[in-house]
């Protein structure tokens, strides 16, 4: 697997492969590659001719108590996933080819990164929204390919990308979930044995949400509190916070009256999981 490390060098790629006529996917990742990822690398195989994936663990999206330091890295093993999965070329920048000194220009947005993680982590989608911009202008894909592991980042990808007119097609894909139920991450490593078997409280209130939802319950306040009891009936969890959201504006709603996001953060020991499920798909 080709792996490089420069913009030069993945433009030039890029460039090349559309001299050609070929379509260009993209998938953006922070590494520590897994299934989940290896589905959208797939799926984008699919649809384009070449894909670029990226991996870059992107110093702007991290609050400065979280774990950019901690968080896992293993581009060796990314290489194999990325080759077995059909992607063509790994982009692993350093965070100085990215962010050159003097670096002092930000996309940020509003409404959509107020609530859920973006309450909890205030930078967060300032980072994401920031490094993805400058992945695209970067690689100018045909396509991009983000998780729904990740909702409300996928909608505020898809925000971003039609507020400012860029011309890529955004593509979400289903989250791919271990057979116990837990969703993957790349996170689930900081787990100790002990512990991921409490995170499966995650997954568990997720389907106990989704069965409410599928039995025409409308009410949100009802299906969160059911929900809440639950995770706290679980020692090791600590809720950050159990919503439900318009799936346009991310901004909660009282009645499921429209398409709408139940999503989660829920701390297990010292990691913080997230999970969610859209209700129109249940
Ligand atoms: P990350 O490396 O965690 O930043 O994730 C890179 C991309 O992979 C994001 O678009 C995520 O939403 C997606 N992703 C991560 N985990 C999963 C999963 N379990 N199922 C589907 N997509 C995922």
């Amino acid at each position: 697997m080709k792996i490089v490390r420069t913009i030069d060098e993945i433009r030039n790629q890029v460039k090349s492969w559309r001299k050609e006529g070929l379509t260009v996917g993209f998938v953006p990742t922070m590494g520590y590659l897994h299934e989940g990822h290896a589905s959208l690398i797939r799926k984008s195989s699919e649809q384009n001719d070449r894909t670029v994936v990226s991996v870059f663990v992107n110093p702007m999206q991290f609050g400065v108590n979280e774990d950019l330091d901690s968080y896992p890295r293993d581009i060796e093993h990314d290489s194999e996933v990325v080759e077995e999965s059909g992607g063509d070329i790994i982009f692993n920048p350093e965070p100085e080819e990215m962010y050159k000194s003097g670096f002092s220009s930000f996309v940020d947005m509003t409404v959509l990164t107020e609530e859920l993680c973006g309450l909890s982590r205030p930078v967060h989608f300032r980072g994401v929204c920031t490094v993805v911009t400058k992945l695209f202008n970067i690689v100018k894909p045909d396509r991009a390919y983000f998780g729904q592991k990740d909702a409300q980042q996928l909608a505020v990808i898809k925000h971003m990308v039609s507020d400012l007119n860029m011309d890529i097609e955004i593509i979400g894909c289903p989250i791919v979930r271990e057979e116990s139920g837990l969703a993957k991450s790349s996170r689930n490593t900081y787990l100790s044995d002990k512990e991921r078997e409490s995170a499966l409280i995650l997954s568990k209130t997720i389907f106990m949400g989704m069965d409410m939802v599928r039995n025409g319950e409308k009410d949100c306040k009802k299906i969160l509190d059911a929900m809440k009891k639950n995770i706290e009936s679980e020692p090791l969890a600590k809720i950050d916070y159990v919503k439900i959201v318009d799936l346009n504006t991310m901004q909660q709603i009282d009645t499921l009256d429209r398409p709408a996001l139940c999503a989660m953060a829920v701390y297990i020991g010292k990691t913080r999981l997230i999970d969610n499920f859209f209700t129109e798909q249940v």
